[in-house]
């Protein structure tokens, strides 16, 4: 199935702008300056945390991040150029807006400021006013990276999602399938896998028409959602009526108990349609899982998906309705003593 790609209009980055009010972070050698400082930013809205040298900021911003740092230029110790590069070289929360503010303000310094990676750079001599203005402007550009990240975040969560249900799609179950089998492989435990596959849909969408097909698929998506209560247990459609449960720390005893649990509760009741007309559902099912599988140093998520579909096929063969779960592997023969 194709998840349609989000457009810009989807995310509307360029009309809702998201607006913070971020924290500043003053640092200044001379608490005098803070002192005078401090009142004003806080006058303008913004929440305002102190340090009084570079050394003293940088661990500062680890502890309790803030996204603009006005910036004294000379301290003892680490002055405000080398904090800067400090900041640019490190990973933080966010983006690190950062206001240099200097009593040399020649152009020379104001190179040198800017080429250590600061973002604007500030007289002492300036008004407050002019103070409060860059500080919209800092407000004004982290608000835009806060909204690029958000959409960028958002066009992920689309490319993984199914449009129609909701729940995963092929992508996401092949990453984050792959990721759980590359868990165990590396600290052991137990993983299966069920495949799933809806008896008969071709019919439902015959008799009752396309959309009709849809909402079955949108309601079985939602029971087995309710039958997997355990926060670990997640469920992809793969593609059309074919959906796949991964089951982390499940061995296959439990995985089939899972697995029929399922197909009574998507059996239970027919789909209620718009029209009033009721519509049998139900599922066949196939267990595979890493007990099930000879090496499972050499499993893949497809591996497991293979397997847990040649135990679907069974179900169908067998009249469908029913849940098939893959022979445990003989376990390793134990090395002979001597
Ligand atoms: P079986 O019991 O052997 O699984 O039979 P079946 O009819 O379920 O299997 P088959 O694979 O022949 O048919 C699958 C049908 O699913 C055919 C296709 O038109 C339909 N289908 C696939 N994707 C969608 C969808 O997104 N919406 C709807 N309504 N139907 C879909
Ligand atoms: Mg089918
Ligand atoms: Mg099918």
């Amino acid at each position: 199935m194709d998840t349609p790609e989000p457009s810009l209009e989807d995310t509307a980055i360029f009309t809702t702008t998201i607006t913070i009010a971020p924290k500043v972070l003053l640092v200044d050698d001379d608490e005098i300056v803070i002192e005078y400082l401090k009142p004003m930013v806080e006058a303008a809205g913004f929440e305002v945390l102190t340090a009084t040298s570079g050394e003293a900021a940088l661990k500062g911003l680890a502890e309790n991040f803030a996204p603009i740092v006005i910036l004294d230029r000379n301290m003892p110790g680490m002055d405000g150029l080398e904090v800067t590069r400090a900041i640019r070289a490190n990973i933080f929360p966010g983006y690190v807006y950062v206001m240099l503010l200097t009593v040399q303000d020649g152009e020379e310094d104001i190179l040198a400021g800017l080429g250590a990676g600061a973002d604007d750079y500030l007289s002492k001599r300036a008004s407050s006013a002019q103070l409060i203005a860059r500080l919209r402007t800092a407000q004004r550009i982290l608000s835009l990276e806060h909204s690029l990240k958000n959409m960028v975040e958002e066009r992920r969560r689309l490319a993984m999602t199914d449009a129609l249900t909701g729940a995963h799609n092929r992508r996401y179950f092949l990453r984050h399938g792959g990721r759980e089998v590359r868990r165990v492989q590396r600290f052991g435990g137990a993983l299966s896998l069920l495949a799933l596959d809806i008896d008969f849909f071709k019919s439902i969408n015959d008799r009752f028409g396309h959309a009709s097909g849809d909402l079955v698929l949108i309601e079985v998506v939602k029971r087995i959602s309710q039958g997997l209560p355990r926060a670990s247990d997640w469920c992809a459609r793969l593609g059309g009526e074919e959906f796949a449960v991964v089951l982390p720390e499940t061995d296959l005893a439990g995985a089939a108990l899972v697995a029929e649990r399922l197909r009574g509760s998507i059996a239970a009741k027919p789909v209620q349609l718009k029209t009033g007309n009721k519509v049998p559902v139900s599922v066949s099912i196939g267990v595979g899982g890493l007990q099930a599988l000879g090496n499972p140093k050499a499993a893949s998520i497809e591996s497991l998906l293979a397997m847990a579909d040649d135990c679907l096929y069974r179900s169908k063969a067998d009249g469908r309705n029913r849940v098939t779960v893959a022979k445990s592997a003989a376990p390793l023969a134990k090395p002979a003593h001597g």
